[in-house]
Order: structure tokens, then C-alpha cells, then sequence
């Protein structure tokens, strides 16, 4: 398959492109587009065909369910019934980086829910996308555009490099923001629970209901007999090619830890990545030494993280070492990112 890429100016939308880009969705076909989060890879939530060419092109596990985006806050249509707690989270987060599970009503196809009974629902506040949301006249059903497992994609090149000849077309426009995925949280439940950190953190949520809490799942390897709430969970994700290692603890030991390591791994003739930061990078003495961003500014750690891992697959490397950052407001995301990416794998000293 052709893809078609064509690159969007976000401060002075073409509205032709955007007309062009929901031709497709509209048609049945997928649409790489950009969201303030990852770049999302979108279709018609309500059309269950044009949804199975989304599980197609990623390569995504049948069971993960899918996102579906919307550019109004009347969702009556799609979803069971919207609690005041649910309302009061629309008000204070949409449009923005958070995702809310609500209870699907059966227009939504058992193919865009995954066989679920739930959906989660997002209002981004890209322009662009909420533009193109309209236009479309359909909720966007949309996971991140990238191949399944790889890390999520925060540029055009990205998903060109990943879905070049697996979609008709790709919206390129600016970076995403964010740089990591909306925070996912149930509503469905007893008490508000979130499935994925993300941009709106436990913090905020607590502003709205102090209840919320963190699945215990989200920060630790899964057991082998878990069971996820939401399918997601199970997956392993945003992996570079070479295997990640996340050193945790104070910053001085954690600096001579890697250093040590970066030595041996050198003298058995292995090249090594590390991830360090601003405050750190000139503290390494070998390897290939990358600054995520800055500790002053943990944005920037987000808004770099998924760029930073992808960089590395065209570097040759046979192992990546992390530092670690504090699991604290956008912190729990990008640790959760990171551990998924390393498997688990981190090392305390
Ligand atoms: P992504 O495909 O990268 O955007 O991931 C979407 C995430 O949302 C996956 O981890 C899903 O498991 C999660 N998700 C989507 N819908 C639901 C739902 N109804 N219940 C729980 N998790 C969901
Ligand atoms: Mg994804």
C-alpha cells in the first residue's frame, strides 16, 4: 500500500488538509494523526471493519481494547451513563490528556472495546485533532501509531517508520507535548482507579475525588497467574531493540553504578546506551551518553523519553542503562514507561 504523508502547520491549520485526512476515516480507512499525547492512529470507532484495520496495521494483540475520541462533551450516544464524578473529571481535564472508562453502549462495535463492555473515552485538546474529529462527524477510535510493542511515537518520522506501507496516510504535525500516553482512569468501579499513569496526575485527580488510587499493577511486574483490569496491562511495551536497565537510587551512587557498568560491559567488548540527564550527562565517562531532559523540568523527561528510546535502535547498542526518577506526579508515568520498557529489569543501589 501507498501511505501518503502530508505535514500540517498546527499554528495556521489547512483546513483542506484536514478534509482530506477525515475523506479517509470516513471511507472505512486508518489515519495517523497528532494528539498532544502520541501520535494516534485513528479510524471510525463506529465502524467495526475500519476498527479491525487498525489491530491489522500495529500488529495489536486482539484483546487490547481501543480509545475512542470525541470533540464534544454530550457522549450519551456512546456511553451507558456519565456519574457526577465522571462530569466533574470532564469539566476540570477535557479537553486534555485524560482517558475515562465508562460503560459502552452498543453502538460502539465489540471490535473497538475489545470485547469489552467498557470504553475508554478521551477528549484531546490538539487542534488538530479535534478538528479532525468534527470533520469526521464520528468519535476516532485511536491507540498510539506505532507498531505493537515498540515505543509510541511523539513525531512524524515515527510513525512513518512504522506504518509506512500499512496505512494510506499519515498527518504529520508538531511534536507531541506531552510525550507520554493520556492517564487512563475507571470510573466503573467503587472508587475512581487509574489503569495508566499519564499527564493528568494522581495529585490532580485527588483535587477532584481523594479516593482515587493507583492500580498496585501498574508499577510492579506482573505475577504469572495476573489478571489485568485493563488488557493493556499484560503487554509489554515501548521496547527498543536492545534490552534496558534501570539503575534506582540516590543520584551519586547511581552516576558510580553505571559507570562501573558501562566498564565492564566496554572490556567484554559490548557497546553500552545511557540515559542520563541535564544534571548527570558530563558525569559519564564512556558509552553513548543521552540527555532525557532535565531533573528541574521532569516535562521535558516526558516529552523526550519515547524519542530518546527509538533513537537508540539505529545506534547499534547492546544495551540500554536508565537512571531512574521520582515516582511523584508526571514521575509515576514516565517510571512506568520506563519499567515496561526494561522488563522489569532495575537494579537498587
Ligand atoms: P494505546 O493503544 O497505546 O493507546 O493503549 C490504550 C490503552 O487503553 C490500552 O492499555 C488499553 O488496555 C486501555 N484501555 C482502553 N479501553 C479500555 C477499557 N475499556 N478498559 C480498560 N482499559 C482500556
Ligand atoms: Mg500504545
Amino acid at each position: 500500500m501507498e501511505t501518503k504523508v502530508v505535514i500540517i502547520d498546527e499554528k495556521n491549520i489547512d483546513e483542506s488538509l484536514i478534509k482530506e485526512a477525515a475523506e479517509y476515516i470516513k471511507m472505512g480507512e486508518v489515519v495517523a494523526f497528532p494528539t498532544e499525547t502520541v501520535y494516534g492512529l485513528g479510524a471510525d470507532a463506529l465502524n467495526a471493519e475500519a476498527v479491525k484495520k487498525i489491530f491489522q496495521a500495529k500488529g495489536r494483540p486482539q484483546d487490547n481494547p481501543l480509545i475512542i475520541h470525541v470533540a464534544d462533551f454530550d457522549i450519551k450516544k456512546y456511553v451507558k451513563e456519565v456519574p457526577e464524578k465522571a462530569k466533574k473529571l470532564m469539566e476540570k481535564f477535557w479537553p486534555g490528556p485524560l482517558t475515562i472508562v465508562f460503560n459502552k453502549q452498543d453502538i460502539i462495535p465489540d471490535e473497538t472495546s475489545a470485547q469489552l463492555k467498557t470504553i475508554g473515552v478521551r477528549m484531546p485538546s490538539s487542534e488538530v485533532a479535534l478538528k479532525l474529529i468534527r470533520e469526521v462527524g464520528t468519535p476516532i477510535a485511536a491507540p498510539s501509531a506505532n507498531l505493537s510493542g515498540k515505543p509510541s511515537p511523539t513525531r512524524v518520522e515515527h510513525c512513518i517508520e512504522d506504518l509506512s506501507g500499512k496505512v494510506p496516510f499519515i498527518l504529520g504535525g508538531e511534536y507531541s507535548e506531552v510525550g507520554v500516553e493520556s492517564t487512563i482512569v475507571d470510573i466503573t468501579g467503587d472508587k475512581l482507579c487509574v489503569l495508566r499513569p499519564g499527564g493528568i496526575t494522581l495529585s490532580m485527580l485527588k483535587e477532584v475525588d481523594e479516593e482515587v488510587y493507583i492500580d498496585p499493577a501498574v508499577m510492579e511486574k506482573p505475577r504469572e497467574d495476573f489478571k489485568p483490569k485493563a488488557p493493556g496491562m499484560k503487554y509489554r511495551h515501548y521496547a527498543p531493540k536492545a534490552p534496558v536497565k534501570i539503575i534506582c537510587g540516590e543520584l551519586q551512587k547511581t552516576v558510580a553504578k553505571i559507570n562501573e557498568m558501562v566498564q565492564n560491559y566496554k572490556d567484554d567488548g559490548k557497546r553500552v546506551a545511557i540515559i542520563a540527564t541535564d544534571e548527570t550527562k558530563a558525569m559519564y565517562k564512556e558509552g553513548v551518553i543521552v540527555s532525557v531532559g532535565t531533573r528541574t523540568d521532569i516535562q521535558t523527561v516526558g516529552k523526550n523519553l519515547f524519542k530518546v528510546l527509538r533513537e537508540f535502535d539505529d545506534m547499534d547498542v547492546d544495551l540500554i542503562i536508565s537512571e531512574a526518577f521520582d515516582e511523584y506526579d508526571l514521575g509515576v508515568a514516565i517510571m512506568n514507561r520506563l519499567k515496561k520498557s526494561a522488563g522489569f529489569n532495575i537494579i537498587y543501589v
